[in-house]
């Protein structure tokens, strides 16, 4: 790496003008708390943008996520289906309520849950099933709705990367009972910390709301009906994010123009599985998420990450499995192992993905692999 110019981040965000401003005017105005006009604007705007009927703004993506499971009534003793491939907040939201994760692997193609294993998981105790989006790409929510509706089961999206993605045409995190979205600073629209919480019953809006603002009586403040958390977002966040979610649609551009020129440069390079889109899907493309195939690419995917890093490319590891997580140590079985999670999770790599990355950036990264993976097909000619 010459000098900070040639560094390219893995994932930076893009910060809209206006998102600016509405920040400066909160401030200014001194609306700066979960009170105020930005944030029931974003809320209504998100909703529509989603095609929801209600939204809940909270102060993260697992917030939103916890105000899910708590809203449904899951609890102690019950049990909740989920993927053995995600980041980590997904499986807290369950243990939050008390409740016990069970996992089910993933696809080694898309890596969302695999529908197919989901019904020898259920138990008369299960309540749940949670799925996520796993990189911005759908999960098959027909197969899991229809199970979902065999087993009288609620359906949780964790979207917390996939905002705007689509299954058949309809919005990932509006087909379940509640749709969960963060908005971390890296996620496709951003509010620093943050996130919603989207659903189309209104009992279960009316509920959410009082759940994650102390769950205050209407008539008497301080006086509380239930136990509550403090979950809000602040009125800065939601200004930032009516400024984000104006360029949604742009963001979502970028993302899988991005994932067409990876795409058409790195396809010819053997030993890398590229993310597959599914007929139905629109990927968004969080993340441009490959996998290493040692024998093939003549690298182990930590030897290429640390290449990489030399030549100024970011690159991020994948999430780990319920098998490497000390805090999962009591919801497992001594035989329980996820062989496509766990594949993944030891060779798989993000590419720089920001909002901000340039066709140039990705082709000199494409370049970079490429030139890599000939140099270590030399050697192995060598040998
Ligand atoms: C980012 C993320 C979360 C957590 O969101 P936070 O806003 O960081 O709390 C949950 N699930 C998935 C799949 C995520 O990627």
């Amino acid at each position: 790496m010459k000098n900070k110019r040639d560094f390219i981040p893995v994932n930076e965000p893009a910060i809209s003008v206006e998102g600016k401003n509405n920040v400066k005017e909160a401030l200014r105005t001194g609306w700066i708390s979960s009170s105020g006009e930005y944030i029931k604007e974003f809320e209504e705007k998100f909703a529509k943008y989603i095609g929801v009927g209600y939204a809940m703004s909270t102060n993260s993506g697992t917030a939103s996520l916890h105000l899910a499971t708590a809203t449904l009534g899951i609890k102690d003793g019950d049990e909740v289906i989920v993927p053995a491939f995600t980041m980590g907040a997904t499986w807290l939201s369950i243990i939050y309520t008390g409740a016990k994760p069970v996992f089910v692997d993933c696809e080694r193609d898309t890596y969302n849950i695999n529908p197919s294993l989901i019904e020898e998981k259920i138990t008369k105790k299960t309540k749940a099933i949670m799925v996520v989006h796993i990189y911005g790409h759908p999960a098959e929510m027909d197969a899991i709705l229809q199970i979902a509706k065999k087993h009288k089961l609620f359906v949780i999206e964790d979207a917390a990367e996939a905002h705007g993605a689509e299954y058949k045409g309809r919005k990932c995190g509006s087909f379940g009972d509640f749709g969960c979205f963060s908005f971390y600073a890296n996620k496709i629209i951003t509010t620093g910390e943050g996130g919603m919480a989207v659903t189309n019953n209104k009992a279960f809006a009316q509920r959410a709301r009082k759940l994650k603002s102390y769950y205050f009586s209407d008539e008497k403040r301080f006086i509380h009906e239930k136990i509550g958390f403090n979950y809000q977002m602040t009125n800065m966040q939601a200004g930032l994010g009516l400024g984000q979610l104006k360029h949604i649609r742009n963001y979502i551009k970028k993302k899988r123009h991005m994932a067409s020129l990876y795409k058409k440069y790195l396809s010819d390079i053997p030993g890398l599985d590229l993310p597959k889109t599914k007929s139905a899907c629109k990927n968004v493309f969080w993340m441009y998420a490959v996998c290493i195939r040692e024998k093939e690419f003549g690298l182990k995917r930590g030897q290429l990450r640390d290449e990489l890093s030399l030549q100024g490319v970011e690159t991020r590891d994948f999430f780990y499995p319920p098998t490497d997580q000390p805090f999962l140590k009591n919801y497992l079985k001594a035989d329980d192992f996820f062989p496509n999670a766990h594949f993944i999770s030891r060779n798989g790599l993000y590419l720089p993905s920001s909002l901000t990355i340039t066709d140039k950036q990705i082709l000199r990264i494409a370049n970079t692999i490429s030139n890599i993976y000939n140099r270590v097909g030399s050697n192995r000619r060598r040998k």
